[in-house]
């Protein structure tokens, strides 16, 4: 139990917890104590390393207060699995921190139910939790695991390696700019909204890219942030050819080339995955992503030195307005 009471008349906390539990029930195995005791227990197979992750939305900075609460249990889960698909590992047990304005039933219900249908598809177990009054924020931490030693880290990209990035990217920032330049949610196409709202964790590519990518990352703060932080981790630099940058049919209609191209530089939320690979075998694992129903583009390469430069078809330096999201910066 935290400190801070839910004030609501609405459920208790105790109340409240058995509904996530109901909504959230399913089985997957090691789950020898989950949501009831002191702690959750969880079996660990041998020749396993555990993988862990936690990452918060706020209400208001994470997602717009006015989205449904189904998308923002979805997203709160998928933020973590996308963490965990970054690594390769298999996402296996989610913990949930709650804290809640009003221990309000319908709320619950709705979060609970969009929570439950993404860790369903992905045999994720909620085997514990918190739940506090207070602003709405969610905090969810997820746990899986990788064969030892076989785990994707940002360390590892060398010079000469295909830079490649799954799906599409600026979506989810393109959703956001409409939302909050062009009168709100309902000013969005649907598939820009889906992009912002429920995202897609890159599980079965993260797996697939096991023993083949040599550094790998989430796209979540932005392409040009992300990539940064595999170039310092792997002493090396990134050439990024803009032109060549995935931007899906429902981005370009909303935006000119220009701004699709700054978006998908430096957008975040996309929760795509960018890696690295020697640069012969991109094709073959651009086919083996697309086996795994994950498209993927590659978008240019490592280099001597260090930083990330995009550049355009004549090879000038394309210099977005915004270098990607980072809290506390002004
Ligand atoms: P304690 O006081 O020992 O910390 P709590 O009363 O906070 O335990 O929680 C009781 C049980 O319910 C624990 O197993 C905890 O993990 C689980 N739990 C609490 N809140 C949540 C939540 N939001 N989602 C899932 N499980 C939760
Ligand atoms: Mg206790």
């Amino acid at each position: 139990m935290a400190r801070g009471r839910i004030t609501g008349t609405a459920l208790s906390e105790f109340a409240l917890i058995d509904r996530i539990r109901e909504r959230t029930a399913g089985t997957r195995r090691g789950v020898a104590l989950g949501i009831g005791d002191d702690a959750a227990l969880l079996d660990l197979a041998p020749g396993r390393q555990l993988v862990a992750c936690t990452d918060t939305l706020v209400a208001g900075v994470h997602f717009l207060v006015d989205t449904p609460p189904a998308h923002v249990g979805w997203k709160a889960l998928a933020v973590n699995l996308s963490d965990l698909a970054a690594m390769g590992a298999e996402p296996a047990w989610a913990l949930l921190a709650l804290t809640l304005p009003q221990a309000d039933a319908a709320f619950v219900d709705q979060f609970a139910g969009g929570f439950a249908e993404l860790a369903r598809a992905h045999g994720v177990a909620l085997v514990g939790g918190d739940t506090t009054g207070g602003p709405l924020s969610i905090t969810v931490t997820a746990l899986g695991n990788v064969p030892t030693g076989a785990a994707l880290t940002r360390a590892g990209a060398h010079v000469g390696d295909a830079i490649l990035v799954t799906g599409t990217l600026g979506d989810a920032a393109g959703a956001l700019r409409l939302a909050t330049t062009a009168g709100g949610r309902m000013a969005v196409d649907a598939a820009l909204l889906a992009r912002m709202d429920r995202p897609t964790p890159r599980v079965a590519a993260g797996l697939a890219l096991r023993g083949v990518a040599t550094a790998c990352i989430d796209v979540s703060d932005g392409l040009l942030a992300d990539l940064g932080h595999v170039c310092v981790a792997s002493g090396v630099g990134a050439e990024i050819d803009a032109d060549a940058l995935p931007l899906s049919a429902a981005l370009r209609v909303r935006f000119d080339p220009v701004e699709g191209r700054e978006l998908a530089l430096s957008g975040g939320d996309d929760y795509e995955l960018c890696f690295t690979l020697p640069g012969g075998r991109a094709a073959e694992v651009v086919g083996l992503l697309d086996h795994a129903g994950c498209a993927a583009t590659r978008i240019g390469r490592i280099v001597a030195g260090a930083g990330v430069r995009a550049l355009d078809a004549r090879g000038k330096v394309v210099t977005p307005r915004h270098m990607g999201w980072e809290h506390f910066s002004q």
